[in-house]
């Protein structure tokens, strides 16, 4: 049978990029799959390509970082499916670039709401009901920016700092509950339509020689969520072309 079948896995900012391509796979290998992002109408897209495709997928837009909607969405995926049992947080804003003598803390508060509270209010309220079924798996988007800086970044890269802290801790205070929770971090994921001049200028930087599509990221994601994993907690995985080993 499928690897994930009948496992319920939500997966955040599911419209397009890397959530669009983790949700169309989960689904393939026989999860029920939750997909959310900000609109109504592009998540209703993704749903509809997973079930022409033959697989099962709910619509569950809402803005992960706003408490009330979270609530809402975990209670119609819990009302539909049951439960939860794989979140997969990547939701983000990725075009946050402003040299730090720039920033104001409008930018700043924005960032860290919809990059980082987000984790914090997802993970939250899926592990609560994880822990009383003992079981469940939790995985966060970080971003190389965790431990090497990009210029102009430095709001987006605390929040990736913050993914990983949080990442180790929420491992600890879940293990007993049979809860893991690790992470993945892209890195030259073509998900912003570079043109084919600007890829090949930055291909150059990439040790295995190609910028990764968001097909790329789908391998660990599956992995980190399966029982191949069950002895693996606090942990993430860099899905790179080798760009931070350099
Ligand atoms: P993307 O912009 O295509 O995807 C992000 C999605 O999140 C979008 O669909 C967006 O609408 C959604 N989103 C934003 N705010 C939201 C909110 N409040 N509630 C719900 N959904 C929301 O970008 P991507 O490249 O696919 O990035 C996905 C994740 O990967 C992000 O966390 C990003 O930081 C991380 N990442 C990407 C790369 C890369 O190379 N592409 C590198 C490092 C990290």
């Amino acid at each position: 049978s499928p690897r994930f079948d009948g496992r319920v896995v939500l997966v955040t900012g599911a419209a397009g990029g890397i959530g669009r391509a983790v949700a169309e796979r989960f689904a393939q290998e026989g999860a029920r799959v939750a997909v959310n992002d900000l609109h109504a109408d592009a998540v209703q897209r993704v749903v509809e390509g997973i079930v022409t495709a033959g697989g099962s997928a709910l619509a569950v837009p809402a803005d992960v970082a706003d408490a009330a909607q979270v609530e809402q969405m975990f209670a119609h995926i819990e009302a539909t499916f049951g439960h939860v049992d794989v979140l997969y947080n990547n939701a983000g804003l990725i075009d946050t670039t402003r040299h730090f003598l720039e920033a104001d803390e409008e930018w700043w508060d924005r960032i860290i709401r919809v990059n980082l509270k987000s984790v914090f209010l997802c993970s939250h309220r899926a592990a609560r009901v994880m822990a009383r079924r003992r079981r469940g798996v939790i995985i966060s988007t970080s971003s190389g920016g965790a431990t090497r800086a990009h210029r102009g970044n430095v709001a987006y890269d605390a929040t990736k700092g913050g993914i990983e802290a949080m990442t180790r801790a929420m491992a600890l205070d879940l293990a007993p509950y049979g809860i893991r929770v690790n992470g993945v971090v892209p890195g030259f994921i073509n998900t912003y339509g570079l043109t084919d001049e600007q890829l090949r200028v930055r291909e150059k930087t990439v040790p295995l020689g190609r910028y990764g599509v968001a097909e790329d990221m789908t391998g660990a994601a599956l992995f980190l969520a399966s029982d191949d994993a069950a002895y693996i907690t606090g942990q993430f995985i860099s899905v790179d072309g080798g760009v931070l080993v350099q």
